[in-house]
């Protein structure tokens, strides 16, 4: 199940909310993280919302002051892709954009040594199409996280065509030694979380354009009348609707069916900037 080689250090790309809940679950579970972002100040910017995260925790009585100081000692906030370089395992957790993701795998290849093992955390865009921008695609694969990383149990492993079974035995090993349990998805378009999950939220919001039920009425329909834990639009809120929009993107282009086709309610509010709880309302209005 191990891995042939030890890997001790993760270095994580992107320090959003997937990002940063990575970084501090790896570093949680004894890994030593390197943190980039656009910049050293948004790595930064990444690694205080951890603080944040983990000073609640104590607040709570669920951590220790000292557990928590130590996790964020493990948490190295870095400049440049070459920095991360000096980890052996490499998670790109930046912005669902098939571009965005292309160049920074273009990018990493150019900066990690070649045997370093790349994987992301992409919910919807092809493993398979990311790997070929690499000079390593066996080495490459998916992994993808659930948000909030820290309390989600599950990742969903996706192997590209040119994965290798090692690469992806390593991948497994990550997400289990981060305390996490590992379902394998094919490489299409969503995988299987998303094929499942988004075209519920994105009906969700199509339920709301056409003034079928209210936004909280939907929410509390979904929540007592299908037992979800939390109502479509809330979800969609907290995943970022960005990021909803990016994968609804993906699977009406992949699968090329009419039923994929984004909420335009949806699209508006992504123009809006009206991008959940991150950006402080989405459906709902949240404080800062
Ligand atoms: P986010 O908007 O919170 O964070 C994205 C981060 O990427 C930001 O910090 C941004 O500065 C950074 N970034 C953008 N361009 C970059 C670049 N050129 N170089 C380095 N960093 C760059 O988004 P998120 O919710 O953390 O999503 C990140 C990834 O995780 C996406 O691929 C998303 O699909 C996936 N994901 C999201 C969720 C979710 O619920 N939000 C769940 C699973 C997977």
């Amino acid at each position: 199940m191990s891995p042939t080689t030890t890997i001790t250090r993760l270095g994580i790309l992107g320090a959003g909310q997937m990002g940063a809940g990575i970084a501090q679950t790896a570093a949680q579970f004894g890994f030593e993280v390197l943190l980039a972002d656009q910049s050293l100040e948004q790595s930064e910017k990444g690694k205080s919302k951890i603080a944040a995260q983990l000073k609640k925790q104590v607040e709570k009585g669920k951590l220790s002051d000292s557990e928590s100081q130590k996790i964020l000692s493990a948490i190295r906030p870095v400049s440049t892709l070459k920095d991360l370089g000096q980890a052996s395992f490499v998670i790109e957790a930046a912005t669902e954009n098939p571009e965005l993701k292309y160049k920074l795998f273009r990018n990493l290849d150019e900066a990690c040594p070649p045997e370093t093992l790349l994987a992301t955390n992409t919910s919807s865009i092809s493993i398979t199409a990311i790997a070929a921008q690499t000079r390593r695609p066996e080495k490459v694969a998916g992994i993808h996280f659930m948000n909030p990383v820290p309390v989600m149990k599950l990742v969903e492993g996706i192997r590209g065509l040119q994965t290798s079974d090692e690469t992806f035995k390593t991948t497994r090993w990550v997400a289990v030694q981060m305390g996490k349990t590992f379902i394998e998805a094919k490489d299409q378009p969503g995988f299987a979380v998303n094929r499942i999950l988004m075209p519920m939220i994105n009906e969700a919001v199509t339920t709301l354009h056409e003034g079928v039920a209210s936004v909280e009425d939907i929410d509390t329909a979904m929540k007592l009348g299908t037992n979800q834990p939390m109502g479509p639009l809330t979800l969609a809120d907290f995943i970022g609707l960005d990021t909803c929009l990016a994968i609804m993107q993906v699977l009406h282009e992949g699968l090329g069916d009419s039923k994929y086709r984004p909420s335009p309610l949806l699209k508006q509010y992504v123009a809006a900037g009206w991008l959940g709880k991150k950006s402080g309302r989405g459906f709902y209005k949240y404080d800062s």
